[in-house]
């Protein structure tokens, strides 16, 4: 007998990573010196081309269901200060590197990249262009707060080269803004989106959040409507994952108006249904573009790939981190810049690169992580087929392949001469999947949010 939503909703209500990385970042080891890292970035390919995250950790109020790195500041001179230190990294950055490389993908991550005056914008972007190769072919992708956004802010950033923006949406019934701590109207989004589309910024991103305090079923598919109404070319919509524990924040979130795991669950599913109703396709977990978007088409080519960013079509294997707890990779491991803003200035003053922990990959690693990149993105994995490939024995899931059974018996995939596949109704449950294959996890730990 199958089992229902609700009984999924209450069996699984699990932690479990969200999988932008194998091993998690829990897993990363800390660091006092950069010496692993720069010999890592001395073994890229020129060729290669790098991705480039720039994170910038100043927020002007705090949103209270907020899981970022972030501080609150009500001056821009430690805004200011913090760009010299993000200008001198990339000097140190570019040093290390074995030739000048092309940055095929620019993101700007937060906190509030929106807090940046427009000048510095565009030192930050020079500085970039004299040391990295790019050209118009370059994704230059920001993170837009439209609370803060002004319609001459927007065309600076078009002149200095964005050309996608994520805006943060959440959720537009006040009484959710208001539970959240950011007031943040229909209005403000849409006047944002008109002012991107007039400067050439056509490549829209909207997040919209569900499990939020006061959020229904209704409100949600209501939010979708407003949003779909607004026209971005892609959706991300996340689960509001609560972790008072970790984030003292979050504790001002009324938890008795907090949605259970059962109503999270079908908050998640309407959002689905009713962006597919209006032509959105479902790209792996949680992300959502038209069929002829190029992310759709990547997926359908099983060319999807999964980094911190969520769902991506770059293939690129390098992402260099700058800026305080930024977060990247190389072939050889995973790193992550060191907080806090202290141990970050006092590393770039010993002329350090500033990296504070660090995760080089085991061939076992590898392997894991190309089964639970492939459970995520393409919703099936040949496991013989890639035992092969990884040079190891066809039955080297052998005790995964137990574990899985459970999930098996519920309907939530299957398995057939080792080839695992997830059915539709398996999908909002694949980060279960994925963590049968994580040998770091340790089950019930209180570290991760909820699988829905
Ligand atoms: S603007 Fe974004 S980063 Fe800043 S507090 Fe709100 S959610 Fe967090």
């Amino acid at each position: 007998m199958s089992v229902t939503i609700a009984e999924k909703a209450e069996k699984y209500d699990l932690r479990v990573p969200r999988y932008t990385s194998y091993p998690t970042s829990p897993h990363f080891l800390e660091t006092d010196n950069d010496k692993e890292y720069r010999q890592w970035l001395s073994n890229l390919d020129p060729k290669t081309g790098v991705s480039l995250y720039i994170h910038v950790p100043f927020c002007e109020s705090m949103c209270n269901f907020c899981g970022c790195y972030t501080k609150i500041v009500k001056r821009y001179d430690p805004v200011s200060d913090y760009l010299e230190y993000v200008h001198k990294e990339i000097d140190l950055l570019a040093a290390a590197l074995p030739a000048r490389m092309t940055a095929k993908h620019v993101h700007w991550g937060g906190g509030s990249p929106t807090m940046l005056k427009a000048d510095d914008w565009r030192s930050i972007i020079d500085k970039l262009k004299d040391l990295f190769d790019i050209d118009e072919n370059s994704e230059l992708a920001v993170e837009l707060d439209p609370r803060t956004a002004t319609e001459d802010y927007v065309q600076a950033i078009a002149e200095a080269g964005i050309n996608r923006a994520s805006i943060g949406v959440q959720d537009f019934h006040e009484e959710v803004q208001i539970a959240i701590n950011r007031v943040q109207p229909f209005d403000v989004t849409k006047r944002v989106v008109e002012w991107l589309k007039k400067y050439g910024i056509t490549s829209i991103n909207f997040d919209l959040l569900y499990g939020l305090p006061f959020q229904t079923t209704e409100r949600v598919i209501d939010m979708v409507d407003k949003a779909v109404s607004l026209e971005p070319k892609r959706f991300a919509v996340f689960g509001y994952a609560h972790v008072p524990w970790m984030k003292s924040h979050m504790k001002l979130i009324p938890e008795e108006a907090l949605p259970n795991a059962s109503e999270r669950w079908e908050q998640m599913e309407a959002a689905a249904k009713r962006l597919e109703e209006h032509g959105f396709v479902k790209i792996g977990l949680d992300h959502y573009a038209k069929p002829d978007d190029e992310m759709t088409i990547a997926m359908n080519e099983t060319r999807l790939h999964r980094n911190f960013q969520g769902y991506t079509i770059d293939n690129n294997p390098v992402m260099l981190p700058l800026g305080a707890s930024s977060i990247g990779q190389t072939p050889d491991g995973y790193m992550a810049n060191v907080q806090p803003l202290r141990d970050y200035r006092r590393m770039i003053d010993a002329g350090m690169l500033p990296i504070g922990r660090t995760r080089a990959l085991t061939s076992e690693d590898i392997l894991r992580r190309a089964v639970i990149e492939q459970i995520m993105c393409n919703m099936k994995v040949d496991l013989p087929a890639l035992c092969r490939a990884h040079g190891v024995s066809e039955d080297f899931f052998a005790a995964e392949e137990e574990r899985l059974q459970t999930l098996i018996k519920d309907e939530i995939c299957t398995l057939d001469n080792g080839v695992l596949t997830l059915p539709e109704e398996g999908r909002p449950l694949m980060r279960l999947i994925a963590a049968t294959f994580d040998t770091y996890l340790q089950q019930g730990q209180k570290k991760h949010s909820r699988a829905v």
